[in-house]
């Protein structure tokens, strides 16, 4: 017998040997097919390369998993290296063998060039995504644990290489299913690589402590069993040394030495359920002394990844402090093979035969026993579609990025950098041409073509695109590259908003007034700006249509019920009877002067005054306020009483337009208020007094106040024809020895 049979013979065996009645024809003609195709293909030890996927269904045996699982193992590297192909495995083996194999295949297409942090997560991520079936991913890594096993033989880049990714992507995915033995081992070996020097000396002191220790396990292993055995506690009791890398990491991260470690030592006590936990707890804790602050509780609340078991930590009498994980059977099996064993469970493998019901009993127990905990969370952090929304796509230089599912090259180009996408006139994915539709797959390479003559985003990449940031880029070119267009497109939306609301836009934009409420309402300075602002998609043609409408039933109402009024007037006058109007006359309202100086829209010789907070002067941007039986109350812009953030909601519509008459006199003036801070001096006021007759301002008050730190507070009102004038008055003001400020008072 060959070489290849007798490695063959030895995993057939130990099938049986785990189930006895396993149908191994399957397995056996997987072999024959595997070690047909790979024929004299050598591995660099020189071995047939057929002895690797055996090792690797050895594992995935020892694993306990499924008769495909092991098929899947043998046949792992058929379609990447031999010239089998999907379909003919599929025939043969079923599709779900086919299914395993192609999975395992892509994974081993995938590039881990080392990266960043983040770019290893997103691997992580990525690798999970891929693999549909958790099967897959198992399998992998049993791959990848035996090509560490014998990766003595490969070159120092490659060894170097391989390390890095099994420590980087490999371990942690094996720790987020919860294999830990699978973990322990391929930090170990990946260590070995990385860090030669440190991983001999952690191994070299452990070897002189041991030593020293030396009988430590055997006799403590002997000690705890014989005291449990007293008590009658059925149990199995394991000792151990903790593995290379984490003791490694402890003693350089943490820098901490050997002896400054307390679980060198670990002892395992595998009971028969949860009560017999505690009450093993309760015998170390009675035999040994506890380290304080070192006991946890993960069957009260399990780890993530469903990890559940007591850790203590105690000190033997010879002084050397251990660890005791106390578990049950059930929880043992979780620990050792993590999810592989959810896996058995979810797929319903009883039903289709493919293992005993023994085989996954425990999961079920599992689970159940969950159930009172958080079964949501338990499960959810087993699932293997886990990123079921995100998609993990790689640079051509093999840069991971992570998309939202569903997202397509045009996401993909705007993630990498907003000029990419916005030159992109093409896309490949795994080297071929694609539509800017396509939606990308986890593991797919994505290349974007790009050309300096581009035009630019089209607008419907904007529906095409899944990611909000893909949106936005597109969105601020078209706001800043295409004003023009922008202008024209958004006027042209806006104005079929408002044919289908049955308004004229050449109606609305004659409407000064109107328009300049909806302007401000939307923060655009101008037409242009609101048009521009609808063209590259910052505003919606809806919305601003919707704007006008209030605005025009609010103009509309005011307007109603100042005829309703007037023609109440008339018919007092005249003595006929008028009825309220009850239909809505959708005129254009303009603007007529009264003799305030002030001209407020719609409203003719409506009764002004102006407000004491702010005092405004002729050449002030003005606002009015309709008060109640005093008339309009007129307020400068940047008074805190008119700033439109601090109006109330129902006094909304009380707010008006209003603006100055052209030469607007009145015939005492307008009075207004000005403070001016000085340092306090003597002949102060007299100077201010000086200078406001130096300028002829009718000055109606002035008062002066110290300070007791030393300086003045002037108040003065006066009255003034306009802006203008009142500018010149607070240069002057300004200009006098010691005053630092002038201002307005209010505003
Ligand atoms: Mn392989």
């Amino acid at each position: 017998m060959d070489l290849a049979h007798k490695r063959y013979e030895e995993l057939e065996r130990q099938i049986l040997a785990a189930h006895p009645d396993a149908d191994v024809g399957k397995i056996r003609a997987a072999f024959e097919y595997a070690n047909e195709h790979h024929g004299p293909q050598l591995r660099k030890s020189g071995e047939p390369y057929i002895i690797h996927p055996i090792a690797v269904a050895e594992i995935i045996n020892e694993l306990d998993l499924d008769r495909d699982s092991i098929i899947a193992a043998l046949l792992h590297d058929c379609i990447e290296d031999t010239d089998s192909t999907h379909d003919e495995i599929g025939r043969m083996f079923g599709n779900q063998v086919a299914e395993l194999v192609e999975g395992v295949t892509k994974l081993t297409r995938m590039q881990y060039t080392s990266r960043e942090d983040e770019q290893m997560e997103n691997l992580r991520k990525m690798f999970m995504a891929m693999a549909k079936d958790v099967r897959v991913i198992l399998i992998k890594l049993c791959d990848r644990l035996h090509n560490m096993r014998t990766l003595q033989y490969q070159s120092d880049a490659k060894q170097k290489e391989k390390a890095l990714e099994t420590m980087e992507v490999y371990a942690p995915i094996a720790h987020r299913l919860g294999m830990q033995k699978i973990k322990w081992e391929l930090e170990d070996l990946a260590l070995e690589y990385l860090d030669p020097v440190g991983f001999h000396d952690v191994h070299e002191e452990l070897e002189k402590i041991t030593t020293l220790h030396a009988g430590f396990l055997d006799n403590m292993q002997t000690h705890i069993e014989e005291r449990l055995a007293e008590e009658g506690v059925q149990c199995k009791v394991y000792g151990r040394l903790k593995h290379i890398y984490s003791i490694y990491r402890k003693m350089y991260s943490q820098n901490k030495t050997l002896n400054e470690i307390f679980d060198l030592y670990a002892f395992r006590v595998i009971v028969e359920d949860i009560p017999a936990c505690y009450n093993v707890l309760g015998c170390i804790h009675d035999m040994f002394k506890p380290v304080l602050g070192r006991f946890k509780d993960y069957i009260g609340t399990p780890k993530p990844n469903g990890y559940q078991s007591l850790h203590t930590t105690v000190v033997g009498r010879d002084g050397i402090p251990f660890e005791v994980q106390i578990r049950t059977w059930d929880m043992h099996q979780t620990a050792e093979y993590g999810v592989a064993a959810h896996w058995k469970y979810k797929q319903g493998m009883a039903n289709q035969r493919l293992g005993t019901e023994r085989d996954f009993e425990w999961v079920r127990k599992l689970l159940e026993s969950q159930q009172d905990t958080d079964p949501d969370e338990f499960v959810r952090t087993l699932r293997v579609d886990m990123f079921a929304d995100e998609v993990f796509v790689f640079t051509p230089n093999g840069d991971v990025k992570s998309l939202p599912a569903g997202a397509t090259p045009i996401d993909f180009a705007y993630a990498i950098h907003s000029a990419v996408g916005n030159s992109m006139t093409g896309a490949r994915v795994n080297g071929r041409i694609v539509t800017f539709e396509t939606p990308l797959k986890s593991g797919d390479i994505v290349e974007i073509i790009t050309s300096k003559s581009a035009r630019g985003p089209s607008r419907d990449w904007m529906k095409i695109c899944k990611s909000n940031e893909a949106r936005n880029k597109i969105r601020q070119w078209f706001k800043k590259e295409r004003r023009e267009e922008n202008i024209a497109t958004g006027r042209a939306m806006f104005e079929s908003e408002l044919k289908h609301a049955g308004l004229s836009l050449g109606a609305i934009t004659a409407n000064s007034d109107l328009l300049d409420v909806l302007l401000k309402r939307v923060r655009c300075g101008q037409l242009d700006e609101l048009y521009a602002a609808i063209g590259y998609g910052g505003l919606s043609a809806q919305k601003a249509a919707a704007r006008i409408k209030e605005e025009m039933t609010r103009l509309g109402r005011l307007e109603r019920q100042k005829a309703e009024q007037e023609a109440i007037q008339a018919s007092i006058s005249t003595g006929e009877t008028v009825y309220p109007s009850s239909t809505y006359k959708n005129s254009i309202l303009t603007p007529r002067k009264s003799n305030s100086g002030i001209i407020v829209a719609g409203l003719d010789n409506c009764m002004v005054k102006f407000s004491k907070c702010c005092t405004p002067v002729p050449g002030d941007p003005v606002v009015g306020f309709i008060t109640k039986g005093y008339g309009v109350s007129i307020h400068r812009q940047d008074c805190p009483n008119a700033d439109p953030a601090r109006r109330k909601l129902e006094e909304e519509g009380r707010w008006v337009k209003v603006s100055w008459a052209e030469n607007a006199v009145a015939e005492a003036g307008y009075r207004t208020s000005i403070e001016i801070s000085a340092k306090d001096r003597d002949g102060l006021a007299l100077d201010v007094a000086m200078a406001l007759s130096a300028v002829k301002v009718k000055v109606n008050n002035l008062s002066a106040r110290s300070q007791p730190d030393g300086y003045a507070m002037i108040y003065l009102e006066l009255a003034v024809k306009d802006q203008k004038e009142l500018t010149g008055v607070i240069n002057k003001l300004s200009q006098i020895s010691g005053v630092f400020l002038v201002k307005r008072a209010g505003g």
